[in-house]
């Protein structure tokens, strides 16, 4: 694995599109990088300050456990600023720098660094979409950056966003039972979530549609690869692709429990998927005994 500096890794991110004052969603997978001498740590997120500037802000997805039953052992299932985001490395970075802000969503909350953060944030709590920070990314002329986590995290978010704008999101079976609780004027409230993004390795088959239409640009970034798209450009291809097909978002595996199992305009997968299950099984079993 070759080693990148931290001059490399800037120059890489603005041959990617980011300028100085963006707004700039992130999702990354830091060790796909590599080694940024003398910043092995906090390299790429210290390259996208630097290349943002004073004016520019940093946004990531911080999501934090959902669970069952919230109201119940209310205790152990609740959300604070000080929660472990799930997201990734990046999103606990972000968390530790002294300047970061997170909001109050309980379940799907975000982290930003620089002035847009409140802009970005102030809104998103247990009243709003689980997604609405990239409405605001949009409003704001923002970019969506995926970098080396394009296979295992695939979509720009913009694509949940839109599920939600279609009325989609709320159709999931956990509608309602699952979420955390939080803290509100010194009570402790239970929040059931009502939108849901689902699996989205789906967000694969909006791939090309993005290239057809060039909104996608890609750079290497040190040891891997990395897209950007203008968030506004992504979300009408999402809004306009989903429309003609709300099931393109759902994988093709026919194991998967979120896409064939977990949402109401998607009933007819379900025999398809015990049927799925029970020869996965039966041939486990078949090779235990040989
Ligand atoms: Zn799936």
């Amino acid at each position: 694995m070759k080693r990148i500096t931290s001059a490399q890794l800037c120059s890489q991110l603005k041959n990617l599109g980011i300028n100085n004052g963006d707004v700039v969603y992130v999702k990354a997978d830091l060790l796909s990088i590599g080694i940024i001498e003398g910043d092995v740590r906090s390299g790429l997120l210290n390259a996208l300050l630097a290349v943002v500037g004073e004016t520019g802000t940093i946004i990531t997805a911080a999501y934090t456990k959902t669970f069952f039953f919230p109201m119940f052992n209310k205790n152990r299932k609740f959300f604070s600023a000080a929660s472990t985001p799930n997201t990734g490395s990046l999103a606990k970075l972000m968390l530790k720098h002294p300047a970061s802000i997170r909001s109050k969503h309980p379940t799907n909350s975000y982290v930003a660094i620089g002035p847009a953060s409140s802009q970005l944030l102030s809104n998103h709590d247990h009243t709003s979409s689980s997604f609405e920070p990239l409405r605001q990314v949009m409003r704001l002329k923002g970019k969506c950056v995926i970098i080396g986590c394009i296979d295992s995290s695939p979509g720009h978010t913009t694509t949940h966003l839109a599920q939600h704008d279609l009325g989609y999101a709320s159709q999931n079976i956990f509608k309602g039972l699952v979420g955390a609780t939080f803290s509100l004027d010194g009570e402790t409230k239970v929040f059931l979530r009502k939108d849901f993004g689902g699996h989205n390795l789906g967000a694969r088959k909006i791939y090309s549609t993005y290239l057809d239409k060039g909104v996608i640009r890609t750079s290497e970034v040190g040891n891997t690869t990395g897209l950007m798209s203008i968030a506004q450009d992504a979300y009408d291809i999402d809004i306009d692709l989903l429309k003609k097909d709300k099931k393109l978002i759902l994988c093709s595996s026919p194991t998967c429990f979120s896409c064939r199992v977990c949402w109401k305009y998607n009933i007819l997968d379900i025999p398809k998927y015990i049927s799925a299950k029970l020869i996965q099984k039966f041939i486990l079993m078949l090779k235990a005994i040989s």
